[in-house]
């Protein structure tokens, strides 16, 4: 299946000089969300997954159906005041600022095989702080999935040590 075919191109958003990949038209298509999701999923069977972890807000989109699929749990790594029990988080860089994630303290079990699932990967800024906030948990890093990587931005340089999965590359 030729998935690009469903990503939505758009340029100078949010702002000049990005070109934001909006995977909605992927989404709307139950065929096609499908046979992403099943991709993953098998990615997701090889590296022995006992977790799914994604972050706010399409790492939910993404990673909850390979969650149910396997029948493994989901964790969402969430942005500030989320979360109403106790929370580890990171603040990690932006382009422009800082961001920071948050995770419940019980949301990863030590040793469980956890596997990090986003939409898309760019600087792998995101990757790397959600990746810490499991590590802090005592999960193990399994693997990493993404529908789609920019391949330009290096992101996977960030996260050498990390086996990653992307369905698509830009
Ligand atoms: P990063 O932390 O730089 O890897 O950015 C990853 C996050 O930002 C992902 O959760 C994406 O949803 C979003 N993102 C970054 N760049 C783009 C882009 N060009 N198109 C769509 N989403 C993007």
């Amino acid at each position: 299946m030729d998935f690009k075919k469903y990503v939505a191109s758009v340029k100078d958003f949010p702002e000049p000089g990005i070109i934001f990949r909006d995977i909605s038209p992927l989404m709307y298509n139950g065929e096609v969300y499908s046979a992403a999701t099943d991709k993953i999923v098998d990615y997701a069977r090889e590296r022995g997954t006992e977790m799914i972890v994604g972050p706010e807000a399409r790492g939910f989109i993404v990673g909850c159906p390979v969650a149910y699929k396997l029948g493994v749990g989901f964790a969402p790594a969430r942005k500030k005041g989320k979360l109403p029990r106790e929370t580890v988080s990171v603040t990690y860089d932006l382009e422009y600022g800082q961001a920071s994630l948050y995770m419940q303290t019980d949301a990863v079990k030590p040793g469980q095989k956890v596997l990090v699932v986003d939409d898309l990967m760019a600087t792998g800024g995101t990757l790397a702080a959600t990746i810490k906030l499991v590590e802090e948990l005592g999960g193990i890093v399994v693997g990493t999935a993404f529908l789609i990587e920019l391949t330009d931005l290096h992101g996977r340089d960030k996260i050498k040590n990390y086996d990653m999965f992307t369905l698509m590359q830009y």
